[in-house]
């Protein structure tokens, strides 16, 4: 196309390459889902539906950009780890986050209409979500990345479950409950819910206690994993068995060594 007079502006445009070789993980977050699950009336502490539009959503993206090895997420945010040859965008930092946080909120205003059926979305309230990439230097940093990510849900489940045990079944108010539980540590929550309302919070669904995880299956070879030029005709073979590869649905622990040891293709 012919370049006109105007076209200078495009040199105002910035790009963020993000360094190549190494791990991305792009979170995405809800906007304002405070807000949103009280208007759409989530069940709390933990609402399963929502819960359930949050994994489609997720799944759903790994189906979409095969460049993605591993998904872990809770509440209203999901991380998403791509490989570390991942040339999606030539990594323009801009168009991966851009794109991620858009078809992840695409996906969730589709499954929320079936999941959901009973409870129309309004123009006024819906579902967003914002993204950010951080690229991290080493294994050691991802595995930490993901820890990092499982032992905030445990924390926030601790607190949301024995929280909502006292406003809906100890008949406190919020404000009475939020003081209560001001100072408190682990093992005093857990007395709490053991001794007023007889709760073993070991025996809570996998699921709110650590999150949900997808992982794609073992078909990347180490070669393929590590060698920076494959040749076109590799590489869409490539994309084509990571496209059609089985993925995991797991709820387990991912702080011990052992989850990694035993899937050491997902750092690939
Ligand atoms: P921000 O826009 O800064 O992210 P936010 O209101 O989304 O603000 P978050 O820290 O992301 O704040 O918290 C998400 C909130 O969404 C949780 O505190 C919880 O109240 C609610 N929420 C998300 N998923 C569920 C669910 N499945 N069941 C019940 N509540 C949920
Ligand atoms: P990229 O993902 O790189 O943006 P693209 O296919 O979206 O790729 P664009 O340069 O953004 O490429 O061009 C958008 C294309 O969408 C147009 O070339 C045109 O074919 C099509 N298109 C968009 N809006 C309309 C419309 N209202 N009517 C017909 N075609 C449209
Ligand atoms: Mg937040
Ligand atoms: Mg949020
Ligand atoms: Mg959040
Ligand atoms: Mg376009």
């Amino acid at each position: 196309m012919a370049k006109s007079r105007f076209e200078y502006v495009r040199n105002f445009e910035r790009e963020n390459l993000l360094l190549p070789e190494t791990h991305i993980i792009i979170r995405v977050d809800g906007r304002g889902f405070h807000k949103f699950s009280e208007k759409y009336e989530f069940d709390k502490p933990n609402d399963d539906r929502a819960l359930k539009v949050m994994n489609l959503s997720a799944c759903q993206l790994m189906n979409q950009i095969p460049d993605i090895m591993m998904a872990y997420g809770d509440s209203d945010e999901y991380s998403f780890l791509l490989r570390k040859q991942c040339d999606m965008f030539e990594r323009r930092e801009f168009k991966l986050i851009t794109t991620f946080g858009s078809t992840f909120s695409a996906n969730y205003q589709y499954f929320w209409s079936s999941v959901c059926s009973d409870k129309p979305l309004t123009v006024e309230r819906l579902p967003t979500f914002d993204a950010r990439a951080v690229v991290y230097p080493s294994d050691d940093t991802i595995k930490d990345y993901f820890r990092w990510r499982q032992v905030d849900c445990h924390i926030n489940n601790l607190y949301n479950t024995t929280f909502w045990n006292l406003v809906i079944k100890g008949g406190m108010t919020p404000h009475d409950a939020e003081n209560k539980l001001i100072g408190t540590v682990s093992a005093d929550k857990n007395e709490i819910l053991f001794k007023q309302f007889g709760i073993n919070y070991n025996d809570e669904p996998e699921i709110y206690k650590k999150g949900t995880l997808y992982i794609r299956d073992s078909v990347i070879t180490p070669t393929e994993a590590n060698t920076r030029d494959l040749t076109k005709r590799q590489l869409e073979r490539l994309q084509k068995r990571l496209k059609k590869s089985e993925i995991k649905e797991l709820h387990c622990d991912i702080i011990k060594d052992e989850f990694w040891d035993d899937r050491p293709w997902l750092l690939c």
